[in-house]
């Protein structure tokens, strides 16, 4: 099912999500409904409390197929890179963000399943930018005075 996007200044995109301790058919439900609704909006990612619960999940899709995350977490970055970044919880508004070029993430897969994933580029920064929103982090936050591209 498609949900609402909750846009700024909701204050659910500014608390600290919650861990999902047990992954249960709820959980499934909410990563199911993240997909759906970020396709629908022609976003790469999404994080939970982007639809209006605060729970660390993720979704993002760079063009090489759905990654769905549970309890997401950087452990170790490197380089740096910058580059425009949007966000569906803000729309209308984009600006250059200098990010990790690479990463890599921790998380649990749907399935409960401990995944680890190498990334650089669209789906480094992707997967920055939505780990920021489970630490009621905007990107706009990142911007220096001047820097909105638009
Ligand atoms: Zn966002």
């Amino acid at each position: 099912m498609v949900r609402k996007i909750f846009l700024v200044p909701h204050p659910v995109l500014r608390i600290k999500a919650r861990p999902v301790e047990k992954i249960t058919k709820k959980t499934l439900r909410i990563l199911q409904d993240m997909a759906e609704t970020m396709y629908a909006n022609n976003g790469v990612g999404l994080a939970a409390p982007q639809i209006g619960i605060p729970e660390r999940l993720i979704t993002v899709d760079t063009g090489d197929g759905l990654l769905s995350l549970i309890n997401p977490v950087l452990v170790a970055t490197s380089g740096q890179e910058r580059d425009v970044e949007g966000c569906l919880s803000i729309p209308g508004q984009s600006g250059y963000v200098t990010r990790a070029a690479r990463v890599i993430v921790e998380g649990l897969d749907p399935g409960g399943r401990r995944k680890k994933i190498e990334a650089e580029g669209l789906l480094a920064r992707a997967l920055q930018h939505e780990i920021d929103h489970l630490d009621g982090i905007l990107f706009t936050d990142h911007l220096k005075d001047g820097e909105e591209a638009k």
